[in-house]
């Protein structure tokens, strides 16, 4: 993937991410005071009520969501964007357009549906 490609990619996660926080009606400053690290369990968070309302607000699949866009956002700075975690091998960029968020090519992807991670 050249510079242009990852900018674009870039954009769309961040597009998407802003959009889902706003479907849950979080903020950008809440989602990101809260931290990635305690986005996957509700549990975790007793301190602070101000973040615990921001993990009430999403649902699971909002969370598992923002963990993807988020997760993708840190691969393009690792340079591993658009690359199957499995296989290695490039994803397709229509693959890529569709689900930017993509970690593995749909060969990989097919397997793992079928038989598991
Ligand atoms: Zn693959």
């Amino acid at each position: 993937m050249n510079q242009e490609e990852l900018d674009a990619a870039r954009n769309a996660l961040l597009e998407m991410r802003r959009q889902v926080l706003q479907e849950a009606n979080v903020s950008l400053n809440a989602y990101r005071e809260m931290g990635q690290e305690n986005l996957p369990d509700i549990s975790d968070v007793s301190a602070n009520a101000a973040n615990r309302n921001v993990l009430l607000n999403l649902s699971e699949n909002l969370r598992q969501k923002l963990r993807d866009i988020d997760a993708a956002l840190e691969r393009i700075d690792q340079g591993e964007y658009g690359v199957c975690a499995s296989c290695e091998e490039e994803i397709s960029p229509e693959r890529m357009r569709v689900r930017p968020f993509s970690r593995y090519c749909i060969e990989c992807k097919t397997e793992i549906e079928k038989f598991g991670e």
